[in-house]
């Protein structure tokens, strides 16, 4: 059993993540419930993926998801939480790559798109044509002097390159989530921070919000529920397009849910 604590970016709430070796495909548990992370069950996206449940939900999954998606890890692990939202940590996936390191990689055979999907919300966009292998395009566009239009193409880059870009923001912005009691748990700690012209602390890449874009997006993706084929292009993304693509794969795989 490996354990993690920490406290949730919108909450501010202390939680605890156990993860356990288990037989089958890989679910939470929260409480008595055990649930898996699937697209159909995201009850919000605003400002990070939730999974709803019977009597419960789920906040701030996308990073751990990321992790497990890096990994290849599908089955045989039951992660228990105590705690309404996953812990941010450093804002990155880093720590739970970690985490996940005694786990073997694990899960059904890949399998392939039938046909390409699209979803298109305002100025963003999300696709994905059959291909051989899994790749993933992502590109971003901020009207910030230290930001602009910034591209991330995995390959060549590795997935695992990803994992230490943190969750990123703007100065501005903190005081209107905060009023909406939002990001309780943020500090210059755990996310990449913009101030109007620069950036407020350290960037561990120039191109941090780009790869940290891929990392949600990969996060998002692993609520397929198994390993797809594809050539993936995200542009703009944000967890609602991402979550939507995931949900299109998912009715075409599983038509039954
Ligand atoms: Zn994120």
């Amino acid at each position: 059993m490996v354990e993690v604590r920490g406290v949730g970016l919108h909450s501010g709430d202390k939680t605890i993540v156990r993860f356990h070796p288990a037989e089958g495909a890989l679910r939470f548990r929260v409480g008595k419930l055990e649930f898996r992370p699937l697209a159909h069950s995201v009850t919000d996206t605003t400002r990070c993926t939730v999974l709803g449940f019977e009597g419960g939900s789920l906040a701030t999954v996308e990073h751990l998801l990321a992790a497990l998606f890096i990994r290849g890890i599908w089955e045989g692990l039951l992660i228990e939480v105590k705690g309404v939202e996953i812990p941010i940590l450093d804002g990155s996936a880093k720590e739970w790559l970690e985490a996940l390191s005694p786990f073997p990689s694990a899960g059904p055979k890949p399998i392939q798109l039938g046909e390409p999907l699209e979803v298109t919300q305002d100025r963003s966009s999300a696709k994905a044509v059959p291909a051989e292998t899994f790749s993933l395009l992502t590109t971003i566009a901020f009207p910030h002097p230290k930001i602009g239009y910034q591209q991330i193409a995995c390959p060549p880059i590795g997935l695992a390159d990803l994992a230490s870009a943190r969750t990123f923001g703007f100065l501005h912005e903190v005081e209107a989530l905060r009023a909406q009691g939002l990001i309780r748990g943020a500090s210059l700690e755990n996310a990449l921070v913009f101030s109007q012209h620069d950036f407020a602390n350290t960037p561990r890449f120039l191109d941090e919000p780009v790869r940290h874009k891929a990392l949600d997006a990969l996060g998002d993706l692993y609520l397929v529920g198994q390993p797809v084929l594809g050539r993936f292009a995200v542009h703009r993304g944000s967890h609602r397009l991402h979550v939507a693509l995931a949900q299109q794969i998912q009715i075409r795989l599983e038509p039954n849910l």
